[in-house]
């Protein structure tokens, strides 16, 4: 482990931004960059000012009409590079993303990397098979619907997982037509810099198309939002955020699409298969470090087997291997940075308060390297009325609540501002229906863990989001509908401003 991070950070890793083609490095505040898992500073972000948002997003603009009428062939090639330009890098990438995160390497190397290079694969499909339509009912009229690209479109994203969530951003971006600027967390910036440096070295976009600015929200973030000259904003990070960037929007009544928190309600019957339904539920509390947006950890257990799943879900939280992210048997990293520590021990101290029972962790873990650890908790929960029962912890945090029967579940599932995933574990085939109906979220999933499936759209309802990513809901996200009807027949029109003539 040692190695790898020495390996790793034997030159400190400087992030700048990449504007119109070229790193600049020359402006802006240095901010450090620093690993979760020692506390120690591993690079240097020099943070974009107004005046770099502001040459980024003329760089963007600059770059638009060209790559707006590029085939959908030229698309794809690129598209195809930069999935092959991941693929290619893996190894190095995956190494970044843990050492930048905390996150298991075992995760970002099967998961987060390959995922980030996937996107751009199925966006490169995508659009080869898009459609738009056309109506031909009327005989003297034929009306279709086409897609166009937006323009600039400003891609700002989370540190849970940077490098997925923000590739995702791209690839849709730039399928449909649009050029683009992204900013990345300043807390985890690394990645998004490498694939910029990998992407430049190999040519593989033209100047302008894709540019990247690196800082903090109150600063490079809203200079980015706020921007008169960006045509969209596509967000993924907290509900508070935003709130803001769409307040920024409104003025130009310019579109946000939000990609936001979640409190995902995990609901097991008493019908379920058990074993798996543990499974499940411990991998949607704990994946990630338990820093997941869609994290299934707002558990509900049907009262006739609340006792050997709660017991069993409690043994294995408390056998979790906490430990360096870069060690192969870790199953739980740090958390990203002291804040997040300091989250969680403020939410045990006030599940306590309100009634709830300590069953797993609840403490700072000393971990192997001084790093941000906690441990792996477990509460269980008398009323979904709780604060850990309703505000997003983003930590591996779970707490468990028992119910009775279906129609009472459902109104606690929803009892939440959030609505982003609903997991049901039962196997009656029409109850699973009649949940996936009744659920307020954008998703459902039945008996399977965290999913995500491109073809269909992903994002919240309620205060967990705007708009869906993958697919139709990305075209959504990343061109304007545009409805255009021809008259055919030149049918009779009636005629004024004649006068007397009439
Ligand atoms: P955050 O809201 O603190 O930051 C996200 C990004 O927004 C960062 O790049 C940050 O610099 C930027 N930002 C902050 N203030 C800004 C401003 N005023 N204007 C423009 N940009 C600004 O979120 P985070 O802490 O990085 O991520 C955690 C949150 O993200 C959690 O709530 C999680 O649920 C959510 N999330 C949601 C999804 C999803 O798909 N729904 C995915 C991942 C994370």
């Amino acid at each position: 482990m040692k190695d790898i991070r020495t390996e790793l950070t034997a030159a400190p890793q400087i992030v700048t931004g990449y504007v119109g083609g070229r790193f600049e490095s020359d402006t802006g505040e240095a901010i450090d960059v620093t690993d979760p898992a020692t506390g120690t500073a591993i690079g240097l972000l020099r943070e974009s000012d107004a005046d770099q948002v502001d040459r980024a997003v003329a760089a963007a603009r600059a770059a638009f009409p060209e790559w707006s009428r590029t085939t959908v062939a030229e698309r794809q090639k690129a598209l195809m590079a930069i999935h092959d330009a991941i693929l290619e890098n893996a190894d190095e990438l995956a190494r970044l993303e843990t050492l930048n995160t905390g996150i298991p390497l075992t995760q970002t190397s099967a998961m987060h990397i390959p995922r980030a290079a996937q996107n751009f694969r199925f966006f490169a499909e995508f659009i080869n098979q898009d459609s738009g339509e056309v109506f031909t009912q009327e005989p003297g009229y034929m009306s279709f619907v086409t897609h166009e690209p937006l323009g600039v479109c400003a891609l700002i994203g989370p540190w849970n997982m940077p490098l997925g969530l923000t590739a995702m951003k791209m690839a849709g971006a730039l399928a449909f037509g649009n050029t683009c600027v992204v900013k990345p967390s300043e807390i985890t910036p690394l990645t998004l810099a490498r694939l910029f440096a990998i992407l430049d070295a190999r040519g593989v976009l033209p100047r302008g198309v894709a540019n990247l600015v690196n800082g903090r929200g109150h600063v490079t973030g809203s200079a980015l939002s706020g921007h008169p000259d960006i045509d969209m904003v596509s967000f993924t990070g907290g509900t508070e955020t935003g709130a803001r960037i769409l307040t920024a929007l409104a003025p130009g009544i310019k579109l946000g699409a939000m990609e936001l928190g979640g409190k995902s309600p995990s609901i097991v019957f008493a019908d379920a298969d058990l074993e798996r339904a543990i499974d499940g539920a411990m991998l949607g509390s704990f994946m990630n470090n338990g820093q997941m947006y869609l994290a299934g950890s707002r558990i509900f257990v049907q009262r006739a087997v609340a006792e050997p799943f709660i017991e069993a879900f409690v043994r294995r939280t408390r056998a979790l291997r906490v430990g360096d992210p870069f060690d192969p048997v870790t199953e739980v990293g740090p958390m990203i940075n002291e804040a997040q520590l300091q989250r969680v021990e403020r939410f045990v101290a006030s599940g306590l308060s309100e009634g709830a029972e300590l069953v797993a962790g609840g403490a700072r873990h000393d971990g192997p390297s001084g790093g941000f650890y906690v441990q792996p908790t477990a509460m269980i929960a008398g009323s979904n009325a709780l604060a850990v029962c309703q505000q997003e912890i983003f930590a591996p945090f779970a707490t468990l609540q028992v119910f009775d029967d279906e129609e009472e579940v459902i109104a606690r599932a929803n009892d939440s501002v959030f609505g982003l995933v609903g997991y049901v574990w039962t196997q009656d085939l029409e109850r699973a229906l009649r949940l996936s109906r009744a659920l307020a979220t954008g998703t459902v999933l039945v008996n399977t863990p965290i999913l995500r499936d491109l073809r269909t759209g992903f994002g919240g309802v309620r205060q967990s989001g705007l708009g869906r990513e993958g697919a139709k809901g990305s075209r959504a996200m990343f061109t304007e509908m545009k409805s255009t009807i021809v008259a055919l027949e030149r049918p009779r029109l009636p005629r004024i401003g004649l006068g007397d003539a009439a």
